[in-house]
């Protein structure tokens, strides 16, 4: 479903990421973990095609990105509708209902009528278990319903691969779980996802897949079981420690 092939990405000088070969089978859930700074935002936003790699290739669904070319504005455009990004500060539109949050990209961006796309994002939000909220807005919803909208309005746009940056890191430690739980329904009913957490046990419980990086760079990847009971790599090692 999502093959990355030697993507690099600098800002300025710097080199992010240093050459990030990934695969993601559909219906696998890869978790990325690492430090602060190694670059794992950078990849979830060259996935989303946010940011523009410096070099490599991207395939997603069989739809293939060569960033060694200069990509045209039409082909990101299209590409961009592949995934579904949910961010840790959910970014939904505050003078807008959640219904009409979950609306908005549908009606939009791919030009649903707008009864089809309120039936859907009515379906989506009872799915995340926000039936009873839809008409409120984001300043009457706390951060975990917050989040549980901005994964709705993710959805809404029927991506084939989901991608969570810390989906649950900006959120009170009691509304952790309701997001987790949303996360962990859409795993199991199939969906493709890259999830950037530092929730471990999640990565437990979820991921087919824990990959490791460090300086933008991949250092250790592997079944949960595997990296977080027998890491190979000494920094693995070091910054399970510092976590768990
Ligand atoms: P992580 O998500 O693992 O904390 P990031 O991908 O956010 O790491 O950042 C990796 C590195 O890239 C950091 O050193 C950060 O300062 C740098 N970086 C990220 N975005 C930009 C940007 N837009 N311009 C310059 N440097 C950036």
């Amino acid at each position: 479903m999502l093959v990355v092939k030697g993507l690099h990405k600098q800002f300025g000088h710097v080199d992010v990421l240093k050459g990030i070969d990934l695969e993601v089978e559909k219906g696998k859930v890869v978790v990325i973990i690492g430090p602060s700074g190694s670059g794992k935002t950078t990849l979830l936003r060259c996935l989303n095609a946010l940011e523009i790699p410096t070099k490599g290739v991207i395939t997603i669904d069989n739809h293939e990105l060569n960033f060694a070319n200069q990509v045209s504005k039409k082909d990101l455009i299209r590409f961009r509708r592949l995934t579904g990004m949910v961010f840790q500060s959910y970014n939904l539109f505050p003078h807008m209902t959640a219904l009409e949050n979950v609306m908005e990209g549908p009606v939009t961006v791919k030009q649903v009528p707008k009864e089809e796309a309120r039936r859907k994002a009515e379906e989506l939000l009872v799915k995340v278990g926000l039936g009873e909220q839809m008409h409120l807005y984001p300043f009457q919803l706390s951060g975990g319903q917050q989040q549980r909208v901005g994964i709705a309005r993710a959805l809404a746009m029927e991506p084939k691969v989901m991608l969570f940056d810390e989906p649950t890191s900006a959120l009170d430690p009691e509304l952790v779980g309701e997001v987790l739980k949303v996360m962990k329904d859409l795993a199991n009913e199939g969906m493709t996802m890259v999830v950037v957490t530092h929730e471990m046990r999640f990565a437990r419980e979820v991921a087919d897949e824990v990959i490791f990086i460090d300086q933008g760079r991949i250092i250790e990847r592997g079944h949960p079981n595997q990296i977080f009971t027998n890491p190979m790599h000494e920094r693995t090692k070091q910054f399970l420690q510092l976590i768990q």
